[in-house]
């Protein structure tokens, strides 16, 4: 093999906005056949925003989204983020907890008022026997059939909201998803979100197999059971929760837009944060492969 035709393939990258880590990951791009695409952050824009705040009955909006908003503005995660930044804009300033746990892939708790706050997924308020009640179930399943998320909030024993967070697709995602089937890679979406909004998301970009309500700490197994059964897999992803699964990859690609953790574990960085650059990476590497035989 000449080193040079590798060189000038990695240099093309850079160019094409793809970083590749080192010439040896060219071979894998030949073998793949499956990718997984993490949902939040890859396939979608990852930037939510809160759309609607729904109060269980007898519950104040304004305390829902006071109570709500001052623990989520303790949390890191996009979900949090959106509910955090629209309570502030519609009640002010929010009341600072006096204790917050993250709950990793399920949602976050803590004592905000003196009140005893969850809020996340439906399952996390079910384990604390919380329960939503009629509306707030059609309320969420409602929110969840448009793509959405919903997150169920509680406190003293009861549940008390549901807050509408949405994200969007993003605009080359569909393009993208096009590409890796002209290049023989079955499209895989992976998410710890729920199956609702996962398969809405799917349908948009056109993918059909959906694995969902996967935890962070699994998604790694996701990857390692997917190669059991015999297929070569690429991964794409850009959260701190898809490193693992980015490292037992055959080949791991990385958001340029994503965190430092998911970069590090990645064999290839996508620099845009442009999903069609994972397809024009792969394109790449076996082009400059097949110059080098
Ligand atoms: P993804 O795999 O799509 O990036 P995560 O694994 O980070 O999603 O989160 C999975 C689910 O857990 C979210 O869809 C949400 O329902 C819940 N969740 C996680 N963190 C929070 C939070 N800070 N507030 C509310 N819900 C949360
Ligand atoms: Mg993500």
């Amino acid at each position: 093999a000449t080193p040079t035709a590798l060189l000038v393939g990695t240099g093309r990258g850079a160019q094409m906005g793809v970083l590749i880590k080192g010439p040896e990951v060219l071979e894998s791009t030949r073998r793949v056949d499956t990718i997984v695409l993490d949902k939040t952050g890859t396939v979608t824009t990852g930037k939510m925003t809160l759309t609607d705040v729904i109060p269980a009955a007898g519950v104040d909006r304004a305390e829902l989204l006071r109570l709500a908003g001052g623990l989520e503005d303790y949390s890191e995660h996009p979900i949090a983020q959106a509910i955090a930044t629209g309570a502030t804009a519609e009640v002010g300033e929010l009341p600072t907890p006096e204790s917050f746990e993250n709950i990793e892939g399920k949602g976050v708790t803590g004592v905000v008022d003196g009140h005893t706050v969850l809020a996340g997924r439906e399952s996390l308020l079910a384990e604390w026997s919380q329960c939503l009640d009629d509306d707030l179930k059609t309320a969420k399943q409602a929110a969840e059939s448009q793509g959405k998320t919903a997150i169920a909030v509680g406190w003293d024993g009861a549940a008390c909201g549901v807050l509408v967070v949405s994200d969007q697709i993003k605009l080359t995602s569909a393009e993208a998803i096009r590409q890796f089937r002209e290049l023989g890679l079955t499209p895989v979406l992976l998410t710890g979100d729920n199956q609702a909004v996962a398969e809405q998301v799917a349908a948009e970009a056109g993918i059909e197999q959906v694995i969902a309500e996967v935890l962070p700490k699994d998604k790694v197994d996701v990857i390692t059971r997917l190669q059991a059964e015999g297929k070569a897999v690429a991964m794409v992803g850009d959260g701190v929760n898809d490193a693992p699964a980015l490292a037992q990859a055959d080949l791991g690609l990385a958001m340029g837009t994503g965190t430092d953790v998911a970069i590090e574990a990645a064999d290839i960085t996508l620099v845009r944060g442009d999903l069609r650059a994972a397809a024009d990476a792969i394109r790449l590497s076996r082009r400059t492969l097949g110059t080098i035989k």
